[in-house]
This record gives structure tokens, sequence and C-alpha cells, in this order.
């Protein structure tokens, strides 16, 4: 399939971009990656006239880790994201995530900003922001706002961000010192997208756990924060009584889509058994 015409813009710093998608408005979309947007173009899903690619926003594709606090600008790409050794040491959840995400040739060109930007339940960034209580940085031609991961979805594609909106940048805090983690995703095959997937990390004192999060994937129209679920394990041992707990609590704010990716209770069932084995793994790792 061959996408409808389109013009073509590469501006050279973000007061540009904005400027174009300020005075283009709904004709016009940002271009990252490529690797959602094309394709839907492709299929004529999409068919927008005008494309303001980013690529040439050096200052967009920083990842800076400073005072405990981590921005990743939004056109860092996956790879970028798993290569990062001093954001690994900072968040190892994120190259975990990386990893998981399509297939080494789409994680080259595809971007966090895009990822999280595009609505589409099954991307896996989302869910990771929601945990990580993340704030997306957004910018117009009036200046700056903030937006808190956890209130940026709204339904399948449709988000906070206003037609001449651009966002710049993801931050939030360094999780914890010797924090547990980890993404577990159940997928059809290599490069697909998860049926269902679970992001958690978890702090650990004295055999108890003080802090814990949870986010779920593709288990909804919007990535979701599992927030009761994370709360049945705080101030446990994160035993198998408190981890039932959990799965009970993740398993009854799902509401999966019936498709090829299997039933409602199929999916609803595979969400409980990413959050186990999450937590589970989380709590291995802690140290
Ligand atoms: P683009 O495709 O360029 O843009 C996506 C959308 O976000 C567009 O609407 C665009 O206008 C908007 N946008 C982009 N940047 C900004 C910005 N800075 N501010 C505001 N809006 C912006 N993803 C997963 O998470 N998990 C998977 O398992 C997975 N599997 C895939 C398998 C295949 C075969 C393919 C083709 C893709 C897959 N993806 C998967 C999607 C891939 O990760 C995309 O790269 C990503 O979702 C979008 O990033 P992008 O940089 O390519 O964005």
């Amino acid at each position: 399939m061959i996408p409808g015409p389109f013009e073509y813009h590469r501006p050279a710093s973000v007061g540009e971009a904005v400027g174009l998608k300020s005075k283009l408005g709904d004709d016009a979309r940002l271009l990252a990656g490529g690797h959602s947007l094309t394709p839907m173009m492709k299929l004529r899903l999409a068919a927008p006239e005008h494309l303001i690619d980013l690529q040439s926003i050096d200052d967009l594709k920083q990842i800076t880790i400073s005072g405990g606090v981590i921005t990743i600008g939004c056109m860092a790409t996956q790879t970028a994201l798993i290569n990062s050794e001093e954001l690994f040491k900072a968040c190892p959840i994120l190259r975990e995530t990386s990893l998981q995400i399509a297939d080494p040739q789409i994680r080259n060109m595809g971007t966090l900003g895009g990822n999280v930007a595009n609505g589409d339940p099954g991307n896996d960034m989302p869910a990771v922001m929601k945990m990580l209580d993340a704030t997306y940085l957004v910018q117009n031609q009036s200046g700056n706002r903030e937006i808190s991961a956890r209130n940026f979805y709204e339904a399948a594609y449709f988000t906070q961000l206003e037609e001449d909106e651009m966002l710049t940048a993801v931050r939030f805090n360094e999780p914890a010192a010797g924090h547990g983690y980890s993404y577990m995703k159940q997928k059809r095959k290599v490069g697909d997208y998860a049926t269902a997937a679970a992001a958690v990390t978890l702090s650990m004192s004295g055999g108890n756990c003080t802090a814990a999060s949870i986010g779920l994937t593709n288990v909804a129209d919007t990535p979701l924060f599992a927030e009761a679920a994370a709360a049945a394990l705080v101030n446990t041992s994160v035993d198998q009584q408190s981890i039932d707990a959990a799965v009970t609590a993740a398993q009854s704010i799902v509401e999966p889509a019936e498709d090829g990716r299997g039933p409602v209770d199929f999916r609803t069932h595979i969400a409980g058994v990413m959050v186990r084995r999450a937590i589970e793994t989380a709590l291995s790792r802690v140290s």
C-alpha cells in the first residue's frame, strides 16, 4: 500500500517544529521514528497533508540523569535506551522493556516519544511511564506545560495532547537504589504486541515491602496504573497471600478487547499471570 500525498518538513529546532504544528494544525502530523505512523498512512488510516519530521533536532535525543531525576528526550530511540549503561544503572526496567518491543530494526528507529504519544494501548512504554509516575513535558508556541503520565491517556489514540502541542521529553525520579524490577510480556511471537504485560518495581527493607508500583499494558483502552494491586504488596513480606491479592486487584481493573490475541477471559487470566511473574521476578532482584 502507498500512502497518500503529503508535504515533508524537516525543522532544525523545537521552536520551528511547534511553529509549523501551530500553523498547519490538524493537517500536519509529527513524524518521529515513523514505525507507527507510516504503517497507518500506508493503510490510509491516517492521511496527513504535512509531515513534520523531528529527526534533525539533536536536542530531543538526549538522555540526562542528574540529581536523582531522569530526563529522556522524545527522539531517544528504543535502541538508545537499551545502549545507555548510565540509564540501565539508574532504571533497568527501561532496557528490559525496550528489548521486548518489536525487533532491532524497529527499535533503531522507534522513539520513546512516539511510543508514549501515540496512544496505542499496545505500546509498551506508557504503562511503564505510569508505573514510574513519569511527567510528560509538552510545548507549543505559547510555552510549556507538564502532564502526568497517569492523567495523559483518555482512550485508545486519545490523549491530553492538544493539536498544536508536541511532547519534548519524559521526566521521572530515579527509582530507589536496590529496587527490584520486572517487565513481563506475553506475546504470540517475537515482534508482536502484548497479549498482556505487567511492569513492576518494588523496594524491600528488613523483609518488608516499603514501596511498590505496577503498570499494565494492552488490557484496556489505555495503559493502566494498578494502584490497588501495588498497595496489596506494601507492608507485607510479598508472600504468596499478598501476591494473590495483588493479582486479584490487577485483574479486577482490566478490560481487554476480544481480538486475535484471545478472548476476554484468556487475556484477563494472562494479565494475572504476568503480574504474578513480574512481582516474583522483581522480588528476586531486590538488592
Ligand atoms: P511515529 O510512528 O513517528 O509516531 C507515532 C505517533 O506519535 C504519531 O501520531 C506521531 O504524530 C506522534 N508523535 C511522535 N512523536 C511525537 C512527539 N514528540 N510529540 C507528539 N506526538 C508525537 N511498539 C511497542 O511498544 N511494542 C511492540 O511490541 C511493538 N511492535 C511493533 C511491531 C511492528 C511490526 C511495528 C511496525 C511497530 C511496533 N511497535 C511496537 C511500534 C514501535 O515501537 C513504534 O516505533 C512506536 O510505537 C512509535 O514510535 P515512533 O518513533 O516510530 O513514532
